[in-house]
């Protein structure tokens, strides 16, 4: 991999960024000035002309301005925030669900109102719920914006103006300092003779520009990226595959004469996809180059059966195993079953976590030094400078979700030695399609198990209006009752994660009035950890039998007796999203499990065809086809956020046509410039957060 880790344009450069601003970013990926020029809106917002709100269409998103002509809290079941809003040509409802006092008290008769929002069919007309908006005195003239306004992906405490403003200022600090003029891909018909002039126009789009162009990734100024991009991760993968080929890994031949006590320990045999799968693991063991293997398995496939089997031949061989989760309750699950199952082999698995006290976390680190430990399982702290193996010779990785294969890879490094490197094994539930893994995945081999354990019936998936709610409450009400468990998900508000858990928060107390008879408890993103756990821990056990959660629980928990799930509002997640979520249900053989998915009416067009894809199949293939299909659409957001691959604006889907071209340009590159290639690849992966320190 590049060092590409120098910051050479760190971000103090740019006004207005102090540590707090600094530390948001970098949990966007943003670290250095360059960065901040290719983190790419998601979507365009158009600010550019007032509509008046007797004209205003329903269902689209828009600018409208009048007058505050009452704002009131009312209380209809739950607390609301109602503003009536008047411009000459008609009326419009401002409706608020979450809101402070104070925002009320800024609501001021007389006072104007400019929202953004969509305009829905209220009880009493046209109303936004939740539109952004801006409240000023009436004599005072508010500019409008002169451009397309984009919208990034963020994360909680770094608005979206705050944002803006910073991507502004590094494009101009880019500009002065002429980074990014360099172009390296041969397209002559492409207007855009250089990547900043390029970006400068994705990130400003003059008024006229075609959103509809804009939107499904076909604007020149998106191409000349797009085509960059593919170059730099051809590149990448060749890159890669020689270096592994190039490195020596601990051959580890010797059978594990422990794998039929352990099987037989199981009280289950392997599928025929998890044989033909620990078969190819077993074969890259024995050859003196370092393993880089992807296993693809979908939700509940059983994957990490395999993962102690590769630990168990890797300490039959003498050598340790690192284990890294995604989260905290991932690991304590593995370190649960895992540990479990090896106590009777005299094999001895630890767990490290961030929570761990000192004194113990001492005894753990000299354990694993000594190589008194064989199985080190824990988060992305495993990788940190202090946690040494005495003899480490296989990594695993469960469930990589937020970061992309590459870095993972590189990151993985970091447990050998100059003269040894680990056998490397990345588990994933995201199905890559085919195409996907040929062009950005080139330099790892792949496994895919394509077969449930027996037994094991579909989750049967429907939908259901919002109206029907309380149908379904009382459904979950029957299910618990019955000695099953279920999750009721919310979903993501307005990309904050402050109000989906205020939401979780509401509807927990919702539910826990209507169902008194059913235990309910409460999981969300905002809540300490402990909390989280000991909830989880409960529900696990049957205690608690309805779990009200947020996205949070999408990765990795395995709590059998669950067979149903609620969604809500699941018209705000992507497919692969959702096909995640349900997986946590139907994980028992010979039982029926469910999931329901209950929508708010009108749904997009987009929505009901994600929906129907999620009633019609469970298969996680066709599902992520079809969702990179559906995403033809420009929204690289979820694409990132699903894990999937750490694109920053291409989708090889949607992009097949540029795909033949770049590997060309790729190999013609790699062959005759070294050095363009190293800064390609810099350029678009190599400056990724590297959190080996965190
Ligand atoms: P995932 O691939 O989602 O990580 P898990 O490894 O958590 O799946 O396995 C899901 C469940 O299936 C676990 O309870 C596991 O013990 C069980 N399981 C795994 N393999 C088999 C098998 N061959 N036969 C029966 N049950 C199995
Ligand atoms: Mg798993």
């Amino acid at each position: 991999m590049p060092e590409g880790n120098q910051k050479l344009h760190p971000l103090e450069n740019i006004r207005g960024v102090g540590p707090k601003i600094a530390e948001s970013l970098s949990i966007l990926g943003i670290l250095q000035v360059e960065d901040a020029v290719f983190h790419l809106p998601y979507k365009y917002e158009d600010r550019t002309q007032l509509i008046s709100i007797g004209d205003a269409p329903y269902e689209v998103p828009l600018l409208i301005e009048g007058e505050i002509v009452k704002s009131t809290v009312v209380f209809r079941g739950k607390r609301m925030l109602i503003t009536e809003i008047f411009d000459g040509t008609g009326r419009l409802t401002m409706r608020m669900f979450h809101f402070a006092m104070a925002q009320h008290k800024t609501l001021k008769e007389g006072y104007k109102i400019r929202c953004f929002g969509v305009i829905r069919h209220g009880p009493k007309g046209k109303e936004m719920i939740h539109p952004q908006y801006r409240v000023f005195a009436k004599d005072e003239e508010i500019g409008m914006e002169n451009s397309l306004t984009p919208v990034y992906p963020s994360t909680s405490g770094l608005q979206q103006g705050r944002l803006r403003k910073i991507i502004q200022e590094a494009l101009i600090y880019c500009q002065q300092n002429k980074l990014l003029k360099e172009s390296w891909t041969m397209d002559k018909e492409n207007d855009f003779a250089d990547l900043l002039s390029a970006l400068a126009f994705i990130h400003n789009p003059p008024t006229e520009t075609d959103l509809e162009m804009l939107r499904s990734g076909q604007h020149p100024a998106q191409r000349k990226l797009i085509k960059e991009e593919l170059v730099a991760h051809i590149l990448c993968s060749g890159m890669l595959k020689r270096e592994t080929e190039s490195r020596k890994a601990p051959s580890m031949k010797s059978p594990s004469s422990e794998e039929d006590k352990f099987m037989n320990s199981l009280g289950f045999n392997l599928t025929g996809a998890q044989e033909r799968v620990w078969k190819e693991i077993k074969l890259d063991f024995c050859k003196e180059i370092p393993m880089r293997r992807l296993l693809q398995g979908d939700v509940g496939s059983g994957k990490t059966v395999i993962a102690a089997l590769a630990a168990l031949q890797a300490s039959q061989n003498g050598l340790q195993t690192a284990l890294m989760c995604p989260t905290e309750i991932l690991a304590e699950q593995h370190y649960e079953n895992i540990s479990n199952w090896f106590s009777k082999l005299g094999i001895k698995v630890d767990l490290l976590l961030g929570a761990t006290k000192t004194k113990e976390r001492k005894r753990i680190l000299e354990d694993l030094e000594k190589g008194t430990t064989n199985i080190m399982i824990g988060t992305h702290t495993l990788f940190q400078k202090n946690v040494i193996f005495q003899a480490i010779g296989l990594t695993i990785i469960d469930e990589q979700h937020r970061f992309g294969v590459h870095q993972r890879f590189s990151l993985l490094e970091k447990g050998g030695s100059k003269e040894l490197s680990p056998h490397q094994l990345i588990m994933t539930a995201t199905p890559i399609p085919r195409t996907l893994a040929m062009t950005v995945y080139g330099a790892l081999d792949t496994s895919v198990i394509d077969e449930l354990p027996p037994g094991r019936l579909p989750v049967q998936t429907s939908s259901r209006p919002n109206s029907m709610r309380k149908k379904v409450i009382s459904r979950i009400e029957q299910v618990c009752l019955e000695g099953q468990r279920a999750y009721w998900v919310c979903t993501l508000i307005e990309d904050s994660d402050e109000l989906e858990a205020q939401a979780a928060e509401e509807l927990y107390k919702e539910i826990n009035n209507q169902i008194p008879k059913v235990k309910v408890g409460l999981v969300h993103g905002r809540l300490k950890k402990e909390e989280k756990d000991k909830t989880i821990n409960k529900f696990r056990k049957g205690e608690i039998q309805l779990l009200v959660c947020t996205t949070v629980i999408e990765v990795g928990v395995d709590v059998p007796e669950a067979t149903l799930m609620i969604v809500e509002n699941p018209e705000r997640l992507g497919l692969a999203q959702l096909h995640q979520l349900r997986g946590r249900v139907g994980r028992k053989a010979d039982m029926d499990s469910y999931c329901l998915l209950l929508y708010k009416e009108p749904l997009s067009p987009l929505a009901q065809e994600r929906i129907k894809t999620m009633e019609e199949t469970n298969d996680g293939f066709v599902i992520a086809e079809k969702d990179l299909e559906l995403r033809g659409g420009g929204d690289i957001h979820g694409l990132r956020q699903s894990g999937l691959m750490n694109l920053k604006i291409a989708n090889p889907i949607r992009d097949a046509d540029l795909l033949e071209s770049a590997q060309q340009e790729a190999f013609a590159i790699a062959k005759n410039n070294k050095a363009q290639a190293r800064a390609l690849i810099d350029r678009w992966i190599g400056t990724r957060l590297d959190y080996s320190d965190s």
